[in-house]
């Protein structure tokens, strides 16, 4: 991926989050939210007949604020369908229906979003009293790809770590004997033959870890090993791997099985390494931002300082807090002079005084926006590269509460 691709998919799963943390907010009264996934690949006249079938039986259901509001519902996404002649690249999720706002008040709710970061895989319709969002959530959670291999003398099993998702690819099973000799064999005879055997299964099983992991090397992050002792060190400590992938290797694990199931046993067993390595981008820029803050001068902090560094094209790394949710209003008082105000997302506004001249600008000629977008706008406009920093970690917990959430590492000192 470019680095150009790279920031456009940062963007657009930022905007993903916000929709998706909106839906989650909203509940209905009944069952009467619907959420719809459409795969790329779904002729969209079935999906409209699909809509047109539940509408039909909508008319069983025995609340008539329920009937209305799912048929409302339906019939908003009929609408929305006719937008469209086939679904997106990745398929398109529809959401839609009558949400609580309160004292007993609903309000009509329909959303879109087309092209998620990953395909959609089958069709989906859901009605429930909260729209569908975890597919969503899965496909935006960070993604590492990571090569998995469980073994012991008698079996293994290599496979793909993708974002959450564990895919078993291959498996092997080995012809070493057990501990027991047959009668009439030579104790030594039996014990070297018992080691080449041992040894004949590890090449096996990094043979079949090397064609599976080293084409994908350059994308991969890691390679996870488990398995009883003292198999996996001595498949570790032989260097049966590919140098490359020996390379990669984060970390050996104590897993009991080593059929498929033991993946899930390595993903398990492996949690906090995976957890430190999703983080280790984020704490890095964090720590040369803390360098530069006490030792140099390429730090900013704060949203106005940041976005005035932006603007004269000074930064070349933007650090937004993930958990940042604010607006900016923009105000241009009588004297052309232009201001911004940071405010909490959605918060209400009063009017604003320049500082520059004291005039003052009434709230509705406010112009209002969300702030990440703002900032990364202008910071695509300045070909500046845009890190969402993650509050799991001190570092980037400071960032959100200590710093106002956004920050800069700078190309050069500007002295702003
Ligand atoms: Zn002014």
């Amino acid at each position: 991926m470019s680095e150009q691709e790279q920031e456009q998919s940062d963007k657009q799963k930022y905007e993903f989050r916000k929709v998706i943390e909106e839906l989650k907010g909203y509940s209905g009264s009944g069952t009467q939210l619907v959420s719809i996934y459409v795969p790329e690949d779904k002729q969209l006249s079935d999906v409209v007949a699909h809509v047109t079938q539940e509408h039909s039986e909508a008319s069983n259901i025995k609340s008539k604020d329920t009937r209305t509001a799912v048929q409302d519902a339906l019939t908003s996404i009929k609408d929305r369908l006719r937008y469209y002649d086939n679904p997106p690249e990745n398929g398109m999720v529809l959401f839609s229906g009558a949400i609580d706002t309160g004292g007993g008040r609903t309000d009509m709710v329909t959303k879109s979003l087309e092209s998620p970061p990953d395909p959609i895989e089958s069709f989906r319709y859901h009605c429930d009293s909260e729209f569908l969002t975890e597919p969503l959530e899965e496909m935006l959670a960070d993604k590492g790809l990571f090569g998995l291999v469980v073994l012991d003398r008698r079996e293994a099993n290599v496979g793909w770590l993708k974002g959450k998702r564990v895919e078993a690819v291959k498996s092997a099973s080995s012809l070493v004997p057990g501990k027991q000799r047959k009668g009439g064999q030579s104790a030594q005879r039996f014990a070297r033959l018992r080691l080449e055997a041992i040894d004949n299964f590890y090449q096996e099983v990094a043979g079949m870890a090397n064609e599976l992991f080293v084409p994908e090397r350059h994308e991969m992050d890691g390679v996870l090993v488990g398995g009883p002792s003292p198999t996996k060190d001595e498949f570790l400590d032989g260097d049966y791997l590919h140098h490359e992938l020996q390379d990669m290797v984060l970390g050996k694990f104590d897993v009991a099985y080593t059929d498929e199931s033991g993946l899930y046993d390595l993903v398990d067993a492996a949690e906090e390494v995976l957890a430190e390595h999703e983080m280790l981008q984020d704490k890095q820029v964090m720590e040369e931002f803390f360098k530069q803050l006490h030792d140099g001068e390429k730090a900013t902090y704060g949203f106005d300082q940041t976005r005035k560094n932006l603007n004269m094209g000074a930064v070349e790394q933007l650090l937004i807090s993930e958990d940042l949710r604010k607006d900016v209003v923009a105000y241009t008082c009588e004297n052309s002079h232009d201001e911004f105000e940071l405010v909490d997302a959605n918060a209400s506004t009063g009017d604003h005084d320049c500082t520059r001249c004291t005039a003052t600008v009434p709230a509705e000629e406010g112009k209002r926006e969300d702030a990440i977008d703002h900032l990364m706008e202008l910071a695509d406009q300045r070909g500046t590269e845009t890190v969402f920093i993650s509050t799991d970690f001190e570092k980037g917990e400071q960032l959100l509460n200590a710093f106002g959430g956004v920050a800069g590492l700078l190309r050069y000192s500007t002295g702003v």
